[in-house]
């Protein structure tokens, strides 16, 4: 799919404005990919005629077709439905603070009241989870193991008591043993039923949360909303943690339950591991529903980050192929502002799968710094005058060794050649001709 929505860009390239035609001929691909993802159809629908409105006569930037000047709307429109800023768990000034996990069984709140405690943790605070699962068996000792491999304690009194009797005192055993947040752990079911969430309203009335952190199976697709809107409704949430992103799914998810509940989705969960969590970021998440690598961002992020002219002399370079080392060093300072390396390579389509072998880290920068600075003039200029013996001078005056040293000449000559590539590409689309 994202290579017929490149196509259709492709289509579009040359016009100064956007018209009817581009639109209507850009969301039929973005409507797709959407329901592709599992997002909701009514959700899908007003999205889609909100974006329609927006694009319709829109001015293209210079530096985008109007197809993807379309993309980028959505892009940043899709941004706008998830959250445009990231938020993160309100702490009460008066601790402890309560959060409350809720979800249908199997959406992973055991598993991420653990990651929750450990991120919480991390920051300093004595977090405790309490055990409020009565049902599913062995629920309580899950989350023992689970506080276990985080070092978090772990209120319990087994399963004969009510769950609202267990939160209860769980609270007033934080309190008492200088605990500053409190996780509970809840029963899910298999299905939305009114007697759990009869129970979960007297949790909530008895221990007064400050977080209600819905846990939705990004899986689920378009159960999502359901669920969504009925915990919502039922017992009024404050946000969603949105689990099992490793999994295959594009996260449709994401975009219904926050269309639908409009509170914030606060968390993302990765994997079944207890780091498997990261804060949500609304801006990636479109972009993977989209199913488009994030172009958008890199095509943003090169508009707010990269001087102009730069740029310009940059693009001179690669047709030109004269591309040398300082432009390499010029290239990463650049890169260095915008963000990290992998994530900006992965964001580059075609280029993320060639260049993942290639592992640019942060510290591995200040070493290609380094190597770089330590070239004379001249082998900066031509890279081919590095015999053994400079690279051995290099290594030395870089503070590196002569393996490091090779290493970024190969990645030079990678990225040169993939730069050739590029100016080939593009030089085929202006003749008229497909690129391949
Ligand atoms: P609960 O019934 O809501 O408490 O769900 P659990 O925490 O017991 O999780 C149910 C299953 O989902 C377990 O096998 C977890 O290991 C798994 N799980 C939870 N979160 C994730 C995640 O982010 N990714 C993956 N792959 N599995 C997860
Ligand atoms: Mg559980």
């Amino acid at each position: 799919l994202a290579e017929k929505l490149q196509n259709t860009l492709h289509k579009l390239k040359g016009k100064g404005k956007v018209n009817e035609k581009d639109v209507n001929d850009a969301m039929r691909e973005v409507k797709m990919a959407l329901l592709e993802a599992d997002v909701n159809f009514k959700v899908v629908k007003d999205f889609v005629n909100k974006v329609k409105e927006r694009a319709i006569g829109a001015e293209v930037l210079e530096s985008l077709t109007p197809g993807q000047q379309i993309i980028k709307i959505v892009n940043d429109e899709l941004t706008i439905l998830m959250g445009t800023t990231q938020s993160k768990i309100n702490f009460s000034s008066k601790p402890p603070t309560v959060i409350m996990l809720v979800g249908l069984q199997g959406a992973g709140k055991t598993t991420t009241g653990g990651k929750l405690a450990k991120l919480i943790k991390k920051q300093g605070k004595r977090p405790l989870l309490i055990a409020a699962d009565i049902y599913r068996p062995a629920a309580i000792k899950q989350l023992q193991v689970v506080g276990g491999q985080v070092d978090v304690p772990v209120f319990s009194m087994g399963d004969k008591q009510n769950p609202v009797d267990i939160a209860k005192a769980g609270l007033e055993h934080a309190i008492s043993n200088g605990n500053d947040v409190i996780i509970v752990d809840t029963a899910g079911r298999l299905h939305i039923d009114d007697e759990l969430m009869g129970e979960l309203q007297s949790i909530k009335s008895n221990i007064k949360p400050h977080e209600i952190l819905l846990v939705v199976d990004s899986m689920t697709g378009q159960d999502a909303v359901n669920v969504a809107e009925h915990f919502n409704e039922k017992l009024g949430i404050d946000g969603v943690i949105l689990t099992k992103l490793d999994g295959d799914t594009r996260g449709g998810a994401a975009l219904s339950v926050r269309a639908v509940t409009n509170k914030p989705i606060k968390f993302a969960a990765l994997g079944e591991k207890l780091d498997d969590i990261e804060i949500f970021h609304p801006d990636r998440m479109a972009s993977r529903i989209l199913g488009m690598g994030d172009v958008l961002s890199l095509i943003e992020k090169a508009q707010a980050n990269f001087d102009e002219k730069k740029a310009k002399e940059l693009e001179n370079k690669i047709k030109t192929q004269s591309f040398t080392f300082d432009d390499f060093l010029d290239q990463l300072q650049q890169m260095k502002n915008m963000g990290p390396i992998s994530q900006l390579l992965e964001m580059i389509p075609g280029a993320g799968k060639q260049l993942k072998g290639l592992e640019v880290n942060e510290k591995e920068l200040v070493h290609i710094q380094a190597i770089i600075q330590s070239m004379t003039k001249q082998e900066r200029q031509n890279p081919s005058l590095l015999n053994g013996s400079r690279r051995k001078r290099i290594a030395a005056g870089s503070g590196t060794s002569v393996q490091q040293v090779n290493r970024l000449l190969k990645q030079f000559e990678q990225t040169r050649k993939m730069m050739k590539q590029f100016a080939d590409m593009d030089k085929g689309v202006k003749k008229g001709g497909k690129f391949k």
